[in-house]
């Protein structure tokens, strides 16, 4: 089977928003919640004392997630039909967008956790089919390409493989066992982004995190029918979205260095242009690591959930605001 191989229908990219509770600190700073979920679609911006009343402060989304909602449900409503298409060979992409500390990681682990669980409890209600289920993991930081799975090998490299697409040289894929052996596996990866998050210069809010299974099944008795089907199903947890500008448009040349993420900025640009629905234009894929390595699986035969994890706060509004217009474009 060639990945991706099932077959899709023409749909957009699903785009919700998640709005974590205030955080102690910001409690104890006397932060004000500056958003309210108002229907199960719609945020708005509440603070209307005329400084702040601006047009423009609803959004809609395909959901969206208030403070008191819990992982589990952000699962269900909006990412779990993307997961599970990867059990059909469609590739999938979930994605958790937002601003340093609004709740990427949060979410992401958890999503991670209820899907490798509805995966195998898939599995072990289709008896019929013979799984195998590969893992992988790595991480993009300063356009380097690292193996979260091997923690001292050194960046590595991107090859065009003519069949599998844009392919990572060397990265470690372990045949996963069974559920526990996966959680084991995963582990070993947040341990290695931890070591990030605790240093000095705090790597995890400006490098991508991307953990990757390769589902591929098929009828264990011979068939007539074609029926085996291989996707990649893709969790990534994105770098901090302020380091990607609002006023970098495309077509501007990137800065290197300083605050802004080459891989960040090219997947705004993809997510824009996929979602703009328009066939044959140029879909700049090639521009960063990360596009290059999510190609397969954010265009053609693939489905995208993505998650856009927003600080309550009043004093994030304006990165808040960001947040918004990126969802909105997405959708
Ligand atoms: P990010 O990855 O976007 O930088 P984190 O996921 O690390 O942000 O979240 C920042 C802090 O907020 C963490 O301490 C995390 O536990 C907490 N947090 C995030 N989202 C939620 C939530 N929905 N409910 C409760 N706590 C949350
Ligand atoms: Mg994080």
């Amino acid at each position: 089977a060639v990945v991706g191989s099932g077959r899709v229908k023409e749909e957009k990219i699903f785009v919700t928003v998640r709005v974590r509770p205030l955080s102690n600190k910001e409690i104890a700073h006397r932060d004000q919640i500056a958003w309210e979920c108002q229907t199960e679609n719609t945020i708005s911006f509440k603070i209307s004392a005329s400084s702040h009343d601006r047009p423009n402060s609803s959004y809609t989304f395909d959901k969206v997630f208030g403070p008191t909602c819990r992982t589990d449900d952000v699962y269900e409503k909006g990412a779990k039909n993307v997961a599970l298409s990867a059990l059909t060979g469609i590739n999938a992409t979930i994605f958790a967008y937002g601003q340093t500390s609004s709740g990427k990681t949060f979410t992401m682990r958890g999503i991670t956790e209820s899907a490798v669980n509805d995966i195998y409890s898939h599995i072990q209600n289709s008896p019929e089919r013979n799984f195998t289920i590969k893992m992988s993991a790595l991480e993009i930081y300063n356009e380097n390409v690292r193996d979260l799975l091997k923690p001292d090998s050194g960046p590595l490299r991107l090859l065009d493989d003519p069949e599998k697409g844009t392919v990572v040289e060397k990265l470690e894929e372990e045949t996963v066992k069974d559920n526990k052996h996966l959680r084991y596996l995963i582990g070993i990866c947040e341990a290695q982004r931890q070591v990030g998050e605790t240093s000095l210069n705090d790597t995890s809010s400006r490098s991508h995190q991307i953990i990757r299974l390769t589902i591929e099944s098929s009828l264990r008795e011979a068939s007539d029918c074609i029926q085996s089907f291989l996707a990649c199903l893709n969790f990534v947890d994105l770098a901090g979205s302020e380091r990607v500008s609002q006023t970098h448009t495309e077509g501007t040349r990137l800065k290197e260095g300083c605050h802004i993420n080459r891989s960040l900025l090219t997947l705004t640009t993809v997510i824009r242009k996929l979602s703009s629905g328009k066939k044959g234009g140029h879909v700049p894929y090639r521009d960063s690591k990360l596009t290059r390595i999510l190609q397969l699986s954010l265009g053609g035969n693939a489905r995208t959930a993505i998650i856009c994890t927003l600080s309550p706060a009043l004093s994030h509004v304006e990165q808040s605001r960001n947040t918004l217009s990126f969802a909105t474009r997405a959708k």
